[in-house]
């Protein structure tokens, strides 16, 4: 009978951990099945990359306290490469900011502010960098002839790994239609 990966982890490992140990309280407690049982779980895509790794989250009181590779995924089949099987890092890290921590120009010290305010200063900042630096009409410097350019080169956009199809169009849309020539992902930089 052919013993999968996952089954030979939650099975055979465990096993052989007691035969060598003899200490079967402590291996049963170590083993995948007992630290995910009773937990709720559920499917999510790793946010890292654009291999887009199926994961699951197990979760306790909303909490999460364990993240593994899905092994129903088509893609990775549940595995994970090393960011991946850190996430639970991510997630549970007290160095983490769930805040918006603005420092202001000059200034050495940042101070918390609410998420309305940052969209509200980035679109006021956004603005004003378009209107500032739009360009209609540029002239080439090969024939020295003027073209319709429709443009500004004040900003840039930056895309990311984590963005799926239906983002990644409607971030680029966005991006053209502020005269935004400069766009890139973050994997190129
Ligand atoms: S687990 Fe690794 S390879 Fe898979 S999506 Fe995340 S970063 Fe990419």
């Amino acid at each position: 009978m052919a013993v999968s990966r996952r089954e030979f982890l939650q099975g055979g490992a465990v096993a052989a951990a007691l035969a060598l140990s003899g200490k079967k309280a402590e291996a049963a407690v170590d083993s995948p099945l007992m630290r995910t049982k009773g937990l709720k779980s559920s499917t999510t895509i790793c946010p890292f990359c654009a291999v887009g790794c199926g994961l699951v989250v197990h979760t306790k009181g909303g909490k999460v306290v364990n993240i593994e590779g899905d092994t129903e995924h088509p893609i990775n089949q549940g595995a994970l490469c090393s960011k991946g099987s850190a996430l639970f890092q991510v997630a549970n890290n007290e160095r983490r900011l769930q805040k918006v921590m603005y420092r202001a120009p000059g200034s050495d010290k940042f101070v918390e502010k609410s998420w309305d305010w940052a969209m509200e200063r980035i679109s006021e900042k956004m603005k004003e960098t378009r209107d500032r630096t739009f360009k209609a009409k540029e002239i080439n410097k090969k024939d020295s002839k003027e073209y319709l350019v429709n443009r500004t080169e004040g900003m840039a956009f930056l895309g990311g790994a984590g963005l799926d199809n239906e983002e990644c169009y409607l971030w680029s849309k966005f991006a053209r239609s502020m005269g935004v020539a400069n766009l890139e992902h973050q994997a190129r930089i």
